[in-house]
């Protein structure tokens, strides 16, 4: 396998809720440097030395979705850690698609350099910026994040700011400080996901959740601060 192919570990050929409004094919690329209790992909975390999935296969199926779908959105793990991700965006583009991506807000340089390519983004937001570290393990990872948000909005990408919220370690207070310095950076389009416990490999979190977190009172608050926000709740 030639080393500068992007490094697949999963793909989901058809997707109506990865790309708002549009049908897309989700490329997993395997990779990510952050160890969240809530993750639903730890199996892509590590970087194989073969990837499960050969890119230049999953391009040629690409190719014969032309018409069929709307945008490919590249996912992970951290797709912006792979070398290769421009690359692998500029022939999506340029078989017609869209492209989406979907970030952890990890590597602002790499960040910066895909944005042009990039039609859509979904960033995750984790925590206030100075408290990264009790959610990902990493110290210090909250100023990555910052910085992946000042250039997603910087860019004028159309984009989706999302966090996904455990009453025990996003307890409002820290909540609102949160979504306090969003607002403060400029977000506009806002949606807290709740806490899935389906596909969590923390039993800890798992056991501590809280269904219905943030209750109504506390989703108003944080409403009036965006333009556009919603909770997504899984029933
Ligand atoms: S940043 Fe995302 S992919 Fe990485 S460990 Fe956290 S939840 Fe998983």
């Amino acid at each position: 396998m030639n080393r500068c192919e992007l490094k697949v570990g999963g793909y989901t050929a058809f997707s109506a809720t990865d790309y708002p409004g549009q049908l897309s094919a989700v490329v997993f690329v395997q990779g990510c440097p952050w160890r969240c209790g809530y993750c639903h992909n730890p199996h892509l975390q590590p970087r194989t030395a073969d990837s499960p999935i050969d890119w230049n296969t999953l391009r040629a199926t690409l190719a014969r979705r032309v018409g069929l779908l709307d945008a490919v959105v590249f996912s992970g793990g951290e797709a912006s850690m792979d070398p290769a991700l421009a690359q692998a965006m500029t022939e999506v583009r340029d078989m017609g698609f869209k492209v989406g991506l979907h970030t952890a807000c990890i590597y602002p340089v790499r960040l910066r350099n895909v944005l042009p390519l990039v039609d859509w983004v979904g960033f995750d937001v984790k925590a206030p910026f100075s408290e990264y570290a009790a959610i990902t393990g990493i110290a210090n990872s909250g100023d990555p994040a910052r910085a992946c948000v000042q250039a997603i909005l910087a860019s004028g990408v159309a984009y989706e700011c999302r966090s996904t919220v455990h009453a025990q370690q996003l307890p409002p207070e820290q909540l609102l400080a949160m979504v306090a310095q969003l607002a403060e950076l400029g977000v506009e389009n806002y949606v807290l996901q709740e806490f899935r416990a389906t596909g969590c490999a923390d039993q800890s979190l798992n056991a501590s959740s809280r269904p219905g977190y943030p209750n109504a009172a506390l989703a108003a608050r944080i409403a009036a601060l965006f333009c556009h926000f919603s909770v997504r709740r899984h029933h």
